[in-house]
C-alpha cells in the first residue's frame, strides 16, 4: 500500500529520500524518483485544500460574507494536487515514462503525459493507487445516489414505422420509471404515456434537487467538524498559530 495511514515512514526511509536526492547526478542523468513519504505529503495537501472549501461551506453561517469567489479557484488548486498525488503514485511505481523536454523535473500533467507516450509505445500501463480525494468524491457522490435511485439509459428501439411508411422509427422508447416503458418514443407514444413520461421526468428532477442537498448536509457536517477541529488544534501547543504567536517566533534551526 502506498498511503497506508498506519504505515510508519522509517528514518531509514526517510535517509534515503535524502540521500537519492542529494547525488551528485548532472542534472540531464538524474534519476526521476519520488519517496511514500512524498506520495503522502501531497495526499494531505489535496485534502488540505478540500478542508478548506468545507470550512469556508460553513463559516458563511457565523459572518456575513459572500465567498462564492473562493470555490472556482478552490476547486482547481484540488484538481491540482490531485494531479500530483497521481503523478507522484506513477513516480514511486516506477512507471516507465518518455523523455522529459527539459532537465527540470515534470509538470504533473507531463508526468501522465509522457507514461502514456511510453505506453503507447509498448510499455506496461502503471496503475497508481486512487488518491484521498477521488475516494472523497466517489464516497460523495454515493450520499446523492439513494434519492436518484437508477434509471435506464439502454431502451428498446420504437415499434413504430416512420411517417413515409420505409423503415423502423430509430428512437428508443420512453422510460416511465419502475421499470416501466412506453408503446413508442415521444412521438409515437400514447398521450397518456407521454403524461406519465413527464411525471416520471419531475420526480427525477425533484429527486436530483433532493440528492443536491443530502450532498449540502452531508459536507456542511463535516465542515463543521473540520472548523471545530482547527481552532482546538490552535491553542495546543506547537500548533502554527502558537509557534507564530510565541515571543520568538516560529522559526528555529532544527
Ligand atoms: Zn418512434
Amino acid at each position: 500500500m502506498l498511503d497506508d495511514p498506519d504505515e510508519a515512514v522509517s528514518p531509514d526511509e526517510d535517509e534515503d529520500a535524502a540521500t537519492l536526492a542529494d547525488l551528485d547526478y548532472p542534472a540531464s542523468q538524474r534519476p526521476e524518483f519520488a519517496t511514500g513519504r512524498a506520495y503522502q505529503i501531497l495526499d494531505e495537501v489535496a485534502l488540505r485544500i478540500l478542508e478548506i472549501r468545507l470550512a469556508l461551506m460553513v463559516v458563511t453561517e457565523e459572518v456575513s460574507l459572500r465567498l462564492d469567489d473562493f470555490y472556482p479557484r478552490l476547486t482547481a488548486l484540488e484538481l491540482l494536487a490531485d494531479q500530483a498525488v497521481g503523478a507522484a503514485g506513477l513516480l514511486l511505481l516506477s512507471a516507465e515514462l518518455d523523455d522529459a523536454w527539459g532537465s527540470q523535473p515534470s509538470r504533473p500533467q507531463a508526468v501522465y503525459a509522457r507514461h502514456k507516450a511510453a505506453v503507447s509505445r509498448g510499455a506496461p500501463r502503471a496503475f497508481p493507487p486512487a488518491s484521498s480525494l477521488w475516494h472523497f468524491n466517489t464516497v460523495l457522490k454515493a450520499v446523492g445516489e439513494p434519492a436518484i435511485g437508477p434509471d435506464f439509459r439502454a431502451r428498446p428501439q420504437c415499434p413504430a414505422t416512420i411517417r413515409d411508411g420505409s423503415r423502423q422509427c430509430s428512437n428508443g422508447v420512453l422510460y416511465l420509471g419502475g421499470n416501466a416503458f412506453a408503446s413508442g418514443c415521444f412521438s409515437h407514444a400514447t398521450e397518456a404515456e407521454r403524461d406519465r413520461y413527464r411525471q416520471h421526468q419531475d420526480d427525477r428532477t425533484e429527486a436530483n434537487v433532493e440528492a443536491g442537498q443530502l450532498q449540502h448536509l452531508a459536507l456542511t457536517g463535516l465542515g463543521r467538524k473540520i472548523t471545530r477541529d482547527w481552532l482546538r488544534r490552535r491553542h495546543e501547543p506547537g500548533s502554527l498559530y502558537q509557534l507564530i504567536n510565541q515571543p520568538d517566533g516560529p522559526f528555529h534551526p532544527e
